[in-house]
């Protein structure tokens, strides 16, 4: 693991992130300062397209633009402290501290043809699930939009340019070609912030990625689900349901009591309609708690009417967790199971065990 410890400074933390501005709000900025707003233009290009690290690389603006941008403003907003690559150099998870001392982790997935980014929306979790490294910190805050988007850049900039991060020897595609918001934090707990990012990352003014490429998780807060269903761009939903019912479900995941399954799976199905695209059940299989063939069974039953693929998800076992992983033959009976259903259904790569990938692990395992 390699270690880096950059702390901003106070006048650091008391700029404004420019990461936290629409392009509206950064061409006021801009005009403001007495320049013609097709600068503002350029200064977003060199944001979002061009990963620009800090104002000294925006060498098409003004030198005296950019040194009175760097007064007020930063485009810094995490730093990165720690990172660890996995053993088969196709996984590389980041640990980075925000302005103000909070830290959140994000994970960057090599595979064949896709570099997949999972991302934080929130620094801690207050949804509590009780197999979840982060669940046990709570909440510390959330994230701006800036910070979200922030970690896309920084990914961004790495895949771009090799010489970043030479200590590593991960092949190198050169872009993000997929997001998925499963880090630490629930993203519709942070509703506003985490859709104001999304914007950014899907504009194709700015970073310009496809939304069918981007997949939002929740563990079912239901009316960010019917909010989300009205938001008209595509990006996917992802719902952690972990157990079928009731009694097993709210044992796992608190929110459930709440919002119950069937509750939740009525938001599913009207999610289904209203955006006519498929839902993913993301289910973390453990051994003896929820991976029975009659729990299978169950969940089969309850879901097969619904228009959705089932994402079996290996346990990263945490910890002192009483929590384990379900063996490799019980995963694959547990899919089978589902498949008999006629219920789409895959088992996720393990990806990063030995580099504790599964959220809030990094942060965890630094702590200790
Ligand atoms: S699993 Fe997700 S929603 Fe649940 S506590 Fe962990 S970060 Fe929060």
């Amino acid at each position: 693991m390699s270690m880096i410890h950059l702390l901003p400074s106070e006048a650091e933390r008391r700029r404004t992130a420019l990461l936290d501005l629409d392009l509206a709000e950064v061409t006021e900025v801009v005009t403001g300062l007495g320049q013609p707003a097709f600068r503002a233009r350029q200064l977003w290009e060199w944001l979002y397209r061009r990963y620009a690290a800090d104002f000294d690389a925006m060498h098409t603006l003004p030198k005296a633009l950019r040194e009175r941008l760097a007064e007020e403003y930063t485009v810094q907003v995490l730093t990165p402290v720690a990172q660890v690559v996995s053993a088969a150099r196709d996984t590389l998870k980041v640990l980075f501290r925000l302005r103000d001392g909070q830290t959140i982790e994000a994970v960057l997935m090599l595979y064949d043809k896709r570099r997949t980014l999972c991302i934080s929306s929130q620094a801690g979790c207050a949804m509590g699930c009780t197999f979840c490294a982060t669940a046990q910190g709570g909440l510390a805050r959330n994230l701006t939009a800036g910070e979200i988007v922030a970690q896309v850049l920084f990914f961004a900039r790495y895949l771009a340019d090799p010489a970043l991060e030479p200590q590593t020897e991960v092949a190198r595609p050169t872009t993000v070609t997929n997001i998925v918001l499963m880090g630490m934090g629930e993203p519709m707990h942070n509703y506003n912030n985490v859709w104001k990012a999304l914007r950014r990352l899907t504009d194709p003014e700015a970073f310009g990625l496809g939304a069918r490429n981007i997949t939002l998780s929740t563990v079912g807060l239901v009316p960010m689900i019917d909010r989300m269903a009205e938001e008209g761009i595509q990006i996917g939903l992802a719902v952690s349901l972990h157990a079928p019912n009731d009694a097993l479900r709210s044992s796992l995941v608190p929110i459930n009591k709440r919002y119950d399954v069937a509750t939740l799976l009525d938001a599913a199905a009207r999610y289904t309609q209203k955006t006519k695209r498929r839902v993913t059940f993301e289910y973390a299989l453990m051994a003896g708690i929820n991976d029975s063939p009659e729990l299978a069974h169950e969940l089969g039953a309850k879901i097969r009417h619904l228009l959705c693929h089932v994402n079996l998800i290996p346990l990263n076992p945490v910890p002192d967790s009483p929590y384990q992983p379900t063996s490799d033959a019980d995963t694959a009976a547990f899919a089978e199971i589902l498949r008999s259903y006629g219920i789409s259904t895959t088992v996720r790569l393990r990806r990063g065990i030995e580099i504790n990938a599964g959220c809030g692990q990094l942060k965890r395992a630094l702590a200790a």
